[in-house]
């Protein structure tokens, strides 16, 4: 304990890396100097290990309680993710109709047919709840997170109380703006069909 305080202070704060031998002993390996560099300094900076490779972890949802069988399957999977306590960026296709043809788009460039939830780790596609629920089962869940940011939880945020949404600020929520120079109301330009923005502070 004392000797681990005694090196820190002695090193004003400076980390005691070696960057110019490291980077000269990988370049004849094929690796690109600059590209490994930063990376390198990213790894140094970050806190925990976990954030190391941070792979973003996207579900898509609906909170429409239509289809039961879908909606219980939502449920589910998101409770999956839970138990691994990592940061989900859940898209609610019902919220915006933009993420719905985002989705599509995604899942059309693979050949498969549209349905919900599905998850992508890392913008590669895992699947839907069968999928998952199958990975989960082997282990095979565990590994694909591995790189994912943790996240406790618990968590709400604070901004949007877990929504994910927020009113938009331009609008009000009204999806209307006044334009003063055009002497009219147009469509804000902001926000989706029901007047909602992904909420900033815990969406990307
Ligand atoms: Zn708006
Ligand atoms: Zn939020």
């Amino acid at each position: 304990m004392e000797d681990c305080g005694g090196v820190a202070a002695g090193g004003g704060g400076k980390k005691p890396f070696q960057l110019t031998r490291s980077l000269t002993y990988h370049h004849h390996q094929g690796h690109r100097p600059a590209a490994s560099a930063a990376r390198w300094r990213r790894q140094q900076l970050a806190d925990e290990p976990r954030a190391q490779r941070p792979q973003a972890v996207v579900l898509y949802t609906t909170s429409l309680r239509g289809v039961r069988r879908t909606f219980a399957d939502c449920t589910a999977v998101r409770a999956i993710l839970r138990g691994f306590r990592v940061a989900v960026d859940e898209r609610d296709v019902s919220m915006d109709a933009a993420l719905r043809r985002e989705l599509q788009a995604l899942l059309a460039a693979r050949g498969r047919a549209f349905a919900l939830p599905q998850l992508f780790i890392g913008g590669r596609l895992v699947g839907g709840a069968d999928e998952v629920r199958q990975l989960n089962e082997t282990g095979q869940l565990r590994r694909l997170l591995d790189g994912a940011a943790g996240q406790d939880p618990a968590f709400v945020c604070d901004a949007c109380g877990g929504v994910r949404f927020v009113p938009c600020t331009g609008c009000g929520g009204g999806r209307k703006v006044f334009v003063e120079e055009e002497d009219r109301v147009v469509r804000c330009g902001e926000c989706n069909e029901n007047g909602l923005v992904r909420c900033a502070n815990c969406c990307s």
